[in-house]
């Protein structure tokens, strides 16, 4: 057993100043993930600042979108009536995550901060460059059917997690955070790192750096959208592949479409190229079909993951013909 310290942050200020001069101490909110980690032994923080007693909740609709507090719970975003009626894709997106207990549980902010569910990166005793930088990544070679297809690198072929996080870039999020240097708007397209050679940094965010919200703009195409999560069994399993996608339709010819995959990449992937072949287009299933043939493009497969290729193609497809049907 190690020891750890805890703190429950009064002001936000102090917090981003405590965890911002101490590499030991983490935040914590719904803890969903981070417990799990430190119970594994991957994350061995010195001290959890508990943050969930911050100003930093609530869901505010606007002309514009919504702001979404980071400390706002996953079953609070999902049930909220503004977020139902314009951005269906996210509410089927957080809906489709892991359990209704750990919805209820978790945060918004942390949502999009969990961690890989890589079973190397979990396991102390395999080598893993995230884990420990320069150790070898033991899924290269290894078992890595959910791995990801797109993004990797020799040292890390991991997959990103979070469903929310796909259909928030196919909505155009903004990250809001407040950092040790002030406050920031990132633009969720902007917010995670492709692993190169340091698979360790996921974010853009600085230590001591703390998301504040996250806002989402309204749009047509957004308000026309689905979240399809393709998996082993039904309920409580990540995606092996996923898609958010959002339509803009004017007298049957596509104005705008934004497409956003999930399970295929180190980060929620943008698949502009399934994009650029929609545009202009008449909506129908011919047009589609012959876009989602796009999905796979850059893509290589490891082996025990190469399925998903044409199952990315086969996903976007079925998602944009829903993303169609969206009254
Ligand atoms: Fe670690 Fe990434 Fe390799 Fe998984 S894929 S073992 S997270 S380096």
């Amino acid at each position: 057993m190690r020891p750890v310290a805890y703190a429950r942050a009064t002001g936000t200020a102090e917090a981003i100043a405590f965890v911002g001069a101490d590499p030991q101490a983490e935040f914590i909110a719904g803890g969903t993930n981070v417990i799990d980690l430190m119970k594994d032994d991957v994350a061995r923080p010195g001290t959890l600042v508990d943050i969930t007693r911050l100003p930093l909740g609530g869901i505010t609709p606007s002309a514009s979108g919504v702001r979404i507090g980071a400390l706002a719970r996953m079953s609070e975003v999902a049930d909220h009536a503004a977020v139902q009626a314009n951005f269906p894709a996210v509410v089927q997106a957080l809906n489709e995550s892991a359990s209704p207990q750990l919805r209820n549980m978790a945060t918004i902010g942390g949502n999009v901060m969990q961690r890989t569910r890589c079973a190397y990166f979990r396991d102390v005793s395999q080598p893993c460059n995230k884990r420990a930088p320069g150790a070898g990544c033991a899924a290269i070679g290894g078992v890595n059917r959910l791995h990801a297809v797109i993004g990797t690198s020799p040292q890390c072929i991991c997959a990103h997690a979070s469903d929310l996080a796909v259909a928030l870039l196919m909505a155009e999020a903004t990250v809001h955070t407040r950092g040790v240097q002030g406050r920031r708007a990132i633009p969720l397209a902007d917010f995670y790192l492709l692993p190169g050679t340091t698979p360790q940094r996921e974010t853009v965010l600085e230590r001591g750096e703390l998301i504040e919200a996250i806002e989402i703009p309204t749009s047509v195409a957004a308000r026309r959208s689905v979240y399809l999560k393709v998996r082993d069994r039904r309920q409580y399993e990540f995606a092996l592949v996923s898609v958010a996608a959002g339509l803009e339709i004017v007298d049957g010819t596509i104005r705008a479409a934004r497409v956003a995959l999930g399970g295929v990449a180190p980060k929620p992937w943008r698949a502009r190229e399934v994009e650029a072949h929609l545009v202009g287009k008449p909506a129908s299933a011919q047009t589609f079909t012959a876009a989602a043939a796009y999905a796979s493009t850059g893509m290589r497969g490891f082996g025990e993951n190469d399925f998903k290729l044409p199952l990315a193609e086969r996903a976007v497809a079925r998602a944009l013909a829903m993303a169609e049907g969206v009254a």
